[in-house]
């Protein structure tokens, strides 16, 4: 007797046969000269001596590009601090890809810059830690950095590149949102992201002296929408609230495995930058298999993609195919479990104690930061 074997679900299909990868996170060191005790770098940094070497990298972008990547976006810890940045620029951009160049600014010269520029940079991101110095430069534990910051975005500008200004926004910068704004606008920014912490890492470490109080979320919350309608056309804002306040979780990363990569200094593939922290999970090397084989199939890829691994809340939920189930590393944070309901959602049986713990550790004051470094935690 012939049995015909069950048409593939969507679900199965996902599985077997993931569409492409949109972006890639080009994560060229763990170096940097700042130490945010927010940074979305893991706690266990790697050194210098792990990191992938120049041939390698320009073959993992032929790779990225084969598999469909179309923009590849160079990031760290700080990724000017690698030599090889030009080349890698130039490589990426003639193989037809939109390429940004994520940067804390200070070790990046005009000259420099203009060689990035000439390799086919097409973006800069810029982050800034406040608009008061003082405060900027205690958060980076990096001084004279504010200046450098500044001096880098007209250089920027002057270029004609674009610029996005990024603000990660806790407890001692949110009273200054406004002037934050105005900065982006004195800059000439074309976008400015103001992106609440989120607890994964180092950050979450420094989670009680970084949280936001409820209302100084709100009030932020109101004074993003007016800037919002007021610079419509002028500048763009886009904003990410701190998940413990949430009703309902993000979409990360737009669904596990499903359109980001990021490569991890030493070589590492994850589906998320802050990944790592999962324990149990294991990663697929670039030194070992190609990234297409990594994309397709790697264990770690393959774990939280689609939505068969979901609990019965999520799998039933009609918002399992638009959040596809919240943040798997902030699950596995907060409860043990990387497949458990994210709990950013209110239909998770965690969700009231984390609103809880947010609110009083928001309500105390704030410990001494705990910054990035290597040996730090
Ligand atoms: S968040 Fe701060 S410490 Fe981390 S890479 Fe960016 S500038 Fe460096
Ligand atoms: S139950 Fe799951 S899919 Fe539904 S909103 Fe919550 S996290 Fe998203």
């Amino acid at each position: 007797m012939n049995v015909l074997a069950p048409s593939p679900t969507k679900e199965t299909a996902d599985l077997a046969a993931p569409a492409p990868p949109l972006a890639l996170l080009a994560e060229l060191t763990h170096r940097c000269p700042l130490q945010c005790p927010y940074c979305s770098n893991p706690v266990e940094l790697e050194r210098s001596g792990a990191e992938l070497d120049t041939d390698t990298w320009l073959r993992v972008l032929r790779e990225a590009v084969g598999l469909g990547v179309l923009q590849v976006h160079f990031s760290g810890g700080e990724p000017t601090v690698r030599k090889d940045l030009v080349e890698l620029v130039r490589h990426a951009s003639g193989l037809g890809c939109y390429t940004n160049l994520i940067t804390s600014g200070v070790l990046l010269d005009g000259a420099r810059l203009k060689d990035l520029y000439d390799a086919g940079l097409d973006h800069v991101q810029l982050s800034f830690q406040d608009t008061d110095v003082e405060s900027a430069e205690r958060i980076g534990n990096f001084k004279g950095a504010q200046a450098r910051k500044l001096e880098l975005a007209a250089q920027v500008r002057e270029l004609g590149l674009p610029l996005t200004v990024n603000a990660v926004v806790n407890r001692h910068n949110l009273g200054r949102l406004e002037e934050m704004i105005e900065l982006a606008l004195d800059l000439d920014a074309e976008r400015l992201e103001v992106a609440h912490v989120q607890y994964y890492g180092w950050a979450l470490k420094n989670r009680a002296a970084l949280l936001p109080t409820r209302e100084q979320l709100d009030q932020a919350t109101c004074i993003v929408a007016q800037a919002r309608e007021r610079l419509k056309g002028r500048l763009m804002i886009d904003y990410v609230i701190p998940d413990y306040y949430a009703k309902r979780p993000k979409s990360c990363m737009g669904g596990w495995g499903r359109q980001f990569l990021n490569i991890s200094p030493a070589g590492k593939v994850l589906p998320c930058h802050a990944a790592e922290s999962i324990t149990g999970l294991v990663f697929d090397q670039v030194q070992d298999k190609s990234l297409a084989e990594i994309w397709r199939s790697s264990p770690a890829f393959q774990a939280y993609r689609g939505t068969a691994w979901m609990p019965e809340t999520c799998r039933t939920c009609d918002r399992r195919e638009i959040d596809w189930g919240g943040c798997r590393c902030q699950a596995f944070a907060l409860t043990g479990a990387a497949d458990a309901i994210d709990p950013a959602c209110g239909l998770s049986p965690h969700h009231a104690e984390i609103f809880e713990l947010a609110e009083r550790e928001a309500g105390a004051p704030p410990p001494p930061f705990v910054y990035r470094r290597i040996g730090g935690a």
